[in-house]
């Protein structure tokens, strides 16, 4: 794979994002040169981290500024680029007021960079993240020919024109469909390139940054316990590993171009995950919300809440994806989903973006626990004074 990659110019896209900068950090593993866009350089907490993704690359990552709504940015950023990965897309974790906010620069902003494309003579390959959820919706009913089989393959499409299919899905529906038409459009004298597309599940995994990542929300709130219980809605899960390795492979695959590829491990019911995560951090304190919340209840709070909406209409309804191109053109054996949780949770707490107990809480608890012991030992008869000064030698002890 690296003869394809080393020593050509690859451009990424919203290069501080959670996919991107796995991508980047892949690819400056296998010593590519690579030139990244982020709207703002002097914004260091979301761009420090690229500065040291891998120690010592065999080519220092560069960095330059673009934003999706600024057509002109884009000329400079695909300057000399072989191939492009255009990855950045608003990927925001409350619903907007408006479905524009989306759209517009998640279309205009796929535009503006494959405009840019082909104008430039050295881009021969352009791969665009779109998503899952341009193939599948769980609220809409199946297509004809996926009803029995329940699974989704390439051939389906949201329709983005819908307006009632959500915001984010018709904003990535819309622009990859913008991004098809464009391809097959490009006039005989401009720069003719390829295009792939990457479509990933809920994207889950180690995040690299501290800002968090929409997709891992799902992750921080259940170990959080930001929430009693779980909804009982079906989640098609990848691991952004998998995620920077397929569009590396869609760069350089012959038959990757021309097509779309599913990114995808498995379904898991929001309960599954929350079990895999009881079992491995409730041994470190962690207190995970297993009960399904009945779907009545869930429907009530949508009353209330419009952002449980979308939970309602995806209560109970399972659902497949296929995976063949990932595995057989692609030639990737996604990783295990229970590997993929953990790993996100880990990674969660050794950012610091979920707390996890230290020494000295736990020391401040026990003493609080003590404390409040040693006041209703007064009150108590000698026996009981006894037992309960031994149980705090043991609390004391086993902190
Ligand atoms: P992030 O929010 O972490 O990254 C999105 C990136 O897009 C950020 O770098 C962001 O820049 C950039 N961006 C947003 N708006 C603009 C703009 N107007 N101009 C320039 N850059 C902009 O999301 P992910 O990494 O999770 O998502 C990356 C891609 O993968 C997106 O296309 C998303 O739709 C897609 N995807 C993600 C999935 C997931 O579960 N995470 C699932 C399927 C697809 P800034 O940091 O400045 O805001």
């Amino acid at each position: 794979m690296m003869e394809g990659i080393s020593n050509q110019l690859i451009l990424v896209t919203g290069a501080s994002g959670f996919v991107a900068s796995h991508i980047i950090k892949s690819l400056l593993e296998l010593g590519a040169k690579v030139r990244g866009t982020v709207r703002s350089l002097e914004n260091e907490e979301k761009v420090g981290f690229l500065r040291n993704l891998v120690e010592n690359p065999k080519h220092k990552l560069e960095l330059v500024e673009a934003d999706l709504l600024k057509e002109e940015t884009w000329k400079n950023a695909v300057k000399g680029c072989k191939y492009v990965l255009h990855v950045a897309s608003p990927f925001p974790m409350a619903i907007p007021n408006s479905p524009d906010e989306l759209i517009k620069p998640a279309v205009d902003g796929t535009l503006n960079v494959l405009k840019a494309c082909q104008e430039e003579k050295s881009v021969k390959r352009v791969v665009v993240t779109s998503s899952l959820v341009a193939v599948y919706e769980p609220y809409l009913p199946f297509p004809k020919d996926a009803e029995e089989s329940k699974t989704l393959t390439e051939e389906h499409w949201v329709d983005g024109n819908d307006e009632n299919v959500e915001a984010y899905p018709r904003s990535k529906a819309l622009a990859e469909k913008a991004a098809w038409d464009f391809v097959k459009e490009i006039p005989a004298d401009k720069n003719k390139f390829e295009l792939a597309v990457i479509n990933p599940g809920l994207v889950l995994g180690p995040l690299l940054n501290k800002s968090n990542s929409t997709s891992i929300e799902v992750i921080r709130l259940l170990l959080d316990r930001a929430v009693p219980a779980v909804a009982k809605t079906y989640l098609p899960i990848c691991d952004v590993r998998d995620v920077a390795q397929a569009h590396i492979k869609a760069l350089v695959t012959k038959d990757a171009a021309g097509h779309r590829h599913n990114v995808y491990t498995d379904s898991l019911w929001m309960k599954q995950i929350a079990l895999i995560l009881q079992k491995e951090f409730k041994p470190k304190g962690f207190n995970i919300p297993t009960l399904v919340a009945p779907n009545f209840l869930v429907w009530i709070n949508s009353l209330i809440d419009k952002k449980y909406k979308t939970v309602v209409s995806r209560l109970g309804k399972e659902f497949k994806f296929s995976n063949e191109r990932l595995r057989n053109v692609l030639g990737i054996t996604p990783i295990e989903c229970e590997k993929t949780i953990i790993d996100s949770a880990n990674a969660l707490i050794d950012l610091g973006i979920v707390k996890t107990k230290t020494k000295k809480q736990k020391k401040t608890e026990t003493d609080a626990k003590v404390e409040n012991a040693d006041e209703k030992s007064k009150e108590l008869e000698p026996e009981e004074k006894e037992r309960i000064n031994a149980e705090k030698t043991t609390t004391e002890v086993s902190t």
